[in-house]
Parts: structure tokens; sequence; C-alpha cells
């Protein structure tokens, strides 16, 4: 039996594009390799998931190609979302902007999106992994993974190392059979790279190139910077609010964020840090030295931080320079300052000259941190790249150049900033697609009623 609609990828986008299609009066088969749907919504927002923003723009949505974003994002927009979730039961609770359920559970959402896709008909087929897609029409060959009987994992045992080396549930766990699905549409919802353990390990790229798509190169994005500077030990656990920029070598600057920063023993990570962190991927993927120049005291000018130094220099007779620095900021930031600027802690600060004072205050207001590298795929929230969205039909996100092929969600080269944007990418795009490949394409007798 062939579906009207076959959906690889049961995520955000995929659940979407289901409900969109079978709304439609299609036939819908999601087929999903992990064992249940849903899994990543389920990590999002610290488990409360922050499903969408109240507030939009287009610096939210990163691609090579910003208007195809913001043209699917206005075919289904932040209210139509809200609406769409409240329907199916979603109260809406905002902080700033932010929108989350109100019973603060991811779970939520996807029980609420499973509830309709069940209301609806949609069929799922879980472990089961798109592997191949032949022609004509769409045969999806599958891999699928079968757990094991009960009676056979008491057989095996506890599925740890037997000591007389005996096979483990982990070595025989999976069963895996091929199995063919038919359908006359087919819609790419399989995510990008980004915490492969949830899912999406990145096959759904091969799957786009079966039909020739290009696919802009995907790195990590909302993901922490590792930096080979000797003092991440010392600040390793601190946190401070300031002004970040990074830079390339040739001094370009490349994005600009406010926030708390958060120092790791590897490098940096915070919310200003994971939202620049697709430019330092992007430029040092191209080959490019990358750095940070961070601003301790956003609030003052240059000036104004030299003239607070000679305050407190003022006010610190018979202190050293660090003592001097205690209370403005952490004292492994001050420390950190102070040996930055080539200066002895231990210096008595009434005996600064006026050239390191403004040194200090150089490095308040542009600390330099090298970067060498993002964190993995692993570690990453979304992936920047996928598939070229020029190839794409921005109203239907259907193929340019494969007739009844749709793509939906972070696979397609669109990444958002914190905030609900990636989810509210996945369901603008999955909501576009589901309803474009949903339709029934009426023939002249059926529209017109002739006989
Ligand atoms: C920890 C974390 C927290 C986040 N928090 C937020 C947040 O609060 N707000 C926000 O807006 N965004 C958040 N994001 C990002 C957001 O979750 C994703 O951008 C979004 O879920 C992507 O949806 P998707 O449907 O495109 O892909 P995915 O959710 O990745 O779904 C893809 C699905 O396809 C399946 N699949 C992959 N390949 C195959 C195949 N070959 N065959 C069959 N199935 C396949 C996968 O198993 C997976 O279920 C977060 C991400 C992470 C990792």
């Amino acid at each position: 039996m062939g579906y009207d609609v076959i959906i690889a990828g049961a995520g955000a986008s995929g659940l979407m594009a289901a409900i969109a299609a079978a709304r439609m009066g299609s036939s819908v088969l999601v087929i999903e390799q992990k064992e249940k749907a849903g899994k990543k919504i389920l990590a999002t927002g610290n488990g409360k998931c922050n499903f969408t923003n109240l507030v939009q723009s287009p610096e939210c949505y990163r691609s090579d190609d910003n208007a195809f974003a913001m043209s699917v994002l206005d075919g289904f927009d932040t209210q139509r979302t809200i609406a769409f979730f409240e329907e199916l039961g979603i109260c809406p609770k905002e902080k700033n902007g932010y929108l989350y359920p109100n019973s603060e559970q991811a779970a939520s959402v996807v029980q609420v999106l499973m509830m309709e896709c069940r209301r609806l008909g949609v069929d799922f087929a879980y472990n089961e992994k798109v592997i191949h897609i032949t022609e004509p029409y769409f045969t999806v060959i599958t891999e699928h993974r079968i757990p094991p009987a009960a009676e056979n994992k008491k057989a095996i045992g506890n599925g740890k190392k037997g000591s007389k080396g005996k096979r483990t549930v982990s070595d025989t766990v999976m069963n895996i059979e091929e199995k063919r699905h038919f359908a006359k549409k087919l819609i790419l919802t399989t995510g990008g790279c980004a915490s492969s353990k949830l899912g999406s390990d990145g096959s759904g790229y091969l799957l786009a190139k079966l039909f020739d798509h290009t696919i802009i190169k995907p790195l990590p994005a909302l993901v922490q910077l590792k930096s080979p500077e000797n003092y991440c030990r010392t600040l390793s656990g601190v946190r401070m609010a300031g002004k970040v920029g990074a830079y390339t070598n040739k001094g370009m600057l490349l994005s600009e964020e406010t926030g708390e920063l958060i120092f790791t023993d590897y490098g940096i990570s915070g919310i200003p840090i994971m939202q620049i962190s697709r430019y330092a991927a992007k430029a040092l993927d191209q080959g490019n030295k990358v750095f940070l120049k961070i601003d301790l005291l956003p609030q003052k000018t240059i000036g104004e931080v030299i003239l607070l130094l000679d305050r407190r220099i003022g006010n610190s007779i018979g202190k050293t320079t660090e003592e001097m620095m205690v209370g403005l900021f952490h004292h492994k930031v001050s420390y950190i300052l102070i040996k930055e600027t080539g200066l002895d802690p231990m210096k008595e600060a009434a005996k600064l000259k006026d050239r390191e004072i403004e040194a200090i205050a150089m490095q308040i207001k542009e600390f330099h941190m090298r970067i060498s590298d993002t964190n993995s795929f692993e570690n990453a929230q979304v992936t920047a790249g996928g598939v070229a969205t020029a190839e794409i039909n921005e109203k239907t996100l259907e193929s340019k150049r494969r007739k009844n092929l749709y793509f939906a969600g972070e696979l397609l080269d669109v990444d958002g900033t914190c905030g609900g944007y990636n989810l509210q990418w996945a369901w603008s795009s999955g909501y576009l697609a589901g309803t474009a490949a949903g339709r029934k394409r009426h023939s002249f007798e059926e529209s017109t009623g002739a006989k």
C-alpha cells in the first residue's frame, strides 16, 4: 500500500508537516529512526520548550539567503503558531517575549502534536532509518532495527559484557531488515547534525544529494567556543556580564552580543557566545584566525574606565594593584586582567604610572581571547548550513530539482538565534511543506463538478 505523503523524520518540522498534510486530507506515514517521536523537542528550553518568540526580525534567522527564511516565516508566522498550539491545548506563557507552554513541560508539546496526529490517522514507523530513495514515485527504503524479543534479552543477560566473554545485548541487540514504503510525495525533515544522540545524524544530507541538491557545509552553531589561552583554567567557572565581539585576524567584526559570559576550562560559553558561534565557526572553517574582544564594562567609555581606576587608586593607599580591583570584578578576572597587561598584581597601586592605568583600562574594555575551534556537533543546539535554499520554492518548500519532493526544518540552510527561533523555523517550514504536499490536485471534473 502506498501513502499520499511520506515524511522522513519525526522531529518538530516532521510532526508539523504530518499534521498539515493530514489536515489536507492526505494519507500520511512518518518514518522515524528513533524509538519514538519528538526526542529533540523534549530537550528544548531545558525541558521547558521555548517554542517561539513574540519578537521576530530578520536578524533572528541566519542563512545564505535570509529573504527565503523571512518569506517562509511570513507564510506561517508566530501568531498562527501560537493559535495552532492553543487549539491543540498549549496555553502559552511569556517571559520577555519568549514563549513556553504554561505546563513548563516540553513533553506537553510533543503530546499535543502526537494526539493531533492520532486524531488525523497519521501512521508512524519507528526504529526505521531511511537509507535510500528510488523512483518512480518515491520508494523509500529503510533499515528497520528490531529490538530483541524479551525472552531473547533474558537469554543474553543484563546487557553488560559477560565475564566469560559471552556476547552481550549491545552486541546482538538489533536485528536489521530492509523495508520499503511507497508514496506520491516525500518530505525530508531529518534535521541537521546537532545533538545526534537525539536522532539528527546528518543522514538527511545524503538523501538530499540523491536528488542533486547542494549542501552548504554543515557547521556547529549555538555552541561553546574553545580557546588555547592559558588563563582559561584559572577563569573556569566565572560568570560575568560583558559585551563580546568575534573578529578575524584581519580585524573584521563577525558578530557582537551582550549578556552573561561563562568562562570554562576549555574556553567560553554563555548565550552571547552561542549567538556568535556560527560566525566564528564559518570564519574558522574558511581558514581565518578568530579572536574575541570582550568589553567587561560596556556601559562605560574608555575615558570613564580610566577615571574609575584613578578614583579607586586614590582610595587604595597601601593596597596592591590586585587589592585595588577587589569589588570591581571577580578576583580571578582582576588577577588575569593585571597579568595580561604585563603588570605585577603585587605592585603598589599608588605607584602605577598613567600608561599602566591606561593599559589596565584597555584590558577591561578589550580583553582578548583567541579562539581555536567550536565545541563539537554533540554540544551544539543547531546546525548552520544544510540544503541550499536557492533550490527550494519559498511558498511550498518543494524542491526545484525534483517535483513532489519537499524539505523542512533544520535540514535546510537556515538557523535561528537562541530564543525559540529554531523551533519557529521548524513549525513554519513544516507547516508550509505539509500543506503543499498534502494538497490533492483535483481533476478538472472534481473541481468544476462537470460530468
Ligand atoms: C539541547 C537543545 C535545546 C534546544 N532548545 C531550543 C529551544 O528552546 N527553542 C528553539 O527554538 N530551539 C531549540 N533547539 C533547536 C531545535 O530543537 C531544533 O532546531 C529543532 O528541533 C529542529 O527540528 P527538525 O524537525 O528540523 O529536526 P530534529 O528535531 O532534529 O528532528 C529530525 C528527526 O529526524 C530523524 N531522522 C534523522 N535522520 C533520519 C533518517 N535517515 N531516517 C529516519 N529518521 C531520521 C531524527 O531521529 C529526528 O527525530 C534546541 C536544540 C537542542 C539540541
